[in-house]
């Protein structure tokens, strides 16, 4: 996401781009919920990748108890989108041939002048500058600061998107039409409608995007991490490959710990799988002509949705300041006094939020924010809403 916004503003200001992903099919079907803030939706238009038919309107957040009453309720009209819509919108704003599918970045060289990229099989590529947009785990922010490390949060999410077709009737009438919240100590359940496959806005069509945090340290999640073939991966389980009893240990948790309405969205979910948080914060996001985007950059826990937010500013700010300066080595300088502290900003407040679930709480800052967030009203009124970047200005 991070890549396209790039290339849509840098060619927005003049520039020739080329993007390369690692993927060696189109990325499409992935199917994640993304929360629309006002940042998101100037960077769409700017861009020029538009904001048609960009999701679900709700108008309305409501926490549920146990026993399935609503508790809580909070007006906020909010756009629920998906990557995959997203995806397609900026995909389109790239001419096929500047996109470059099965690329994998394997290292970079840099003098005063330029860039000299390396991709696997041996392929090089040539350039004024490398923008790294290539997610948590980059490996461009890898070959300029190979010290800075994805830290785990202590906690992951159990998650899938059910179609609205699959759920039951009280959930279609008492979950689907909003920001739902059920609030257990140490866990969170959030669901919001999103689009259905191929953007599919038709009611009927759609699905829930689905989220329970769970709390589980290092050797729990490691333990996790050892898939179906006793195959044990270092961050998380391809879903096809997630062990049977992790799966029905979640839903008999279903049925012990959801109220039956959310127990029924769960249900409802064919293959859910799990995703742990980490989050992590680069002291600089510039080295010489190399220039780090959206999580390669900075990674905040997903408590505000922001993370696409963040990726479109990082890529918004990189071209405006090269449209600025004649000098790139300044113009990325500058980049750098703008975005690093944003995006230290962001993970800082996401740590935040993240006291909800009462993992590692060591100031008495931590504590406080933590009893604050007992109160679902506080959760309501916390997470995932528009402008919550006001309050640093
Ligand atoms: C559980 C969860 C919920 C979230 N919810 C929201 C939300 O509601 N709203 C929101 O805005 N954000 C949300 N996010 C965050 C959001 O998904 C990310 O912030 C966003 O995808 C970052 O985009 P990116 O382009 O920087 O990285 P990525 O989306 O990770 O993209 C990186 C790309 O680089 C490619 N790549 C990687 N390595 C190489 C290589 N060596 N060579 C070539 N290509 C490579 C990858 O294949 C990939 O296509 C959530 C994240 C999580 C984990």
């Amino acid at each position: 996401m991070s890549g396209l916004f790039a290339a849509a503003f840098l060619r927005r200001i003049g520039w020739d781009i080329d993007v390369y992903e690692r993927s060696t099919v189109e990325l499409v079907g992935r199917g994640a919920g993304i929360t629309m803030h006002p940042e998101l939706l100037e960077a769409l238009q700017k861009s020029g990748a538009g904001t048609r038919d960009l999701g679900v309107k709700v108008d309305k957040r409501i926490a549920f108890d146990r026993a399935g009453r609503v508790i809580g309720e909070k007006y906020l009209p909010q756009v629920l989108t998906s990557w995959d819509r997203l995806q397609r919108l900026l995909r389109d704003t790239i001419d096929p041939a500047h996109y470059h599918l099965g690329w994998n970045f394997e290292r970079v060289e840099q003098d005063g002048s330029g860039v000299r990229v390396h991709f696997s099989g041996g392929r090089v590529e040539h350039g004024t500058i490398l923008v790294g947009g290539d997610g948590i785990r980059s490996g461009v922010r890898a070959a300029i600061l190979p010290d800075v490390q994805p830290i785990y949060a202590g906690y992951y999410i159990w998650r899938g998107a059910p179609n609205e077709a699959d759920l039951s009737r009280r959930a279609l009438n008492e979950v689907f039409p909003y920001f739902s919240f059920f609030l257990p100590p140490q866990q969170q359940v959030l669901c919001y409608p999103i689009a259905g496959l191929n953007d599919d806005l038709r009611p009927g069509h759609r699905r829930l995007n689905f989220i329970w945090y769970r709390v589980a340290d290092a050797t729990l999640l490691k333990q996790m991490c050892v898939d179906a073939h006793g195959h044990q991966h270092a961050y998380s389980v391809p879903p096809p490959l997630i062990r049977k009893d992790l799966i029905a240990a979640l839903r008999h948790e279903g049925d012990h710990v959801l109220p039956p309405v959310l127990n029924d969205c769960l249900r409802a979910i064919r293959q859910p799988f799990f995703t742990p948080i980490y989050d992590f914060i680069a002291p600089r996001i510039v080295s010489g002509r190399v220039a780090l985007v959206g999580d390669a950059a900075s990674n905040a826990r997903p408590h505000m949705g922001f993370g696409v937010s963040k990726a479109a500013c990082d890529a918004q700010a990189l071209a405006n300041v090269l449209a600025e300066n004649d000098d790139i080595g300044k113009a990325l300088a500058a980049y750098n006094q703008i975005r690093q502290p944003i995006g230290e900003i962001i993970v800082r407040h996401s740590r935040k939020l993240g006291t909800h679930l009462g993992v590692n709480l060591p100031t008495d800052e931590d504590r406080a924010m933590h009893e604050r967030l007992q109160d679902p009203g506080a959760m309501m009124d916390w997470i995932a809403v528009p402008n919550f970047l006001a309050a640093y200005q």
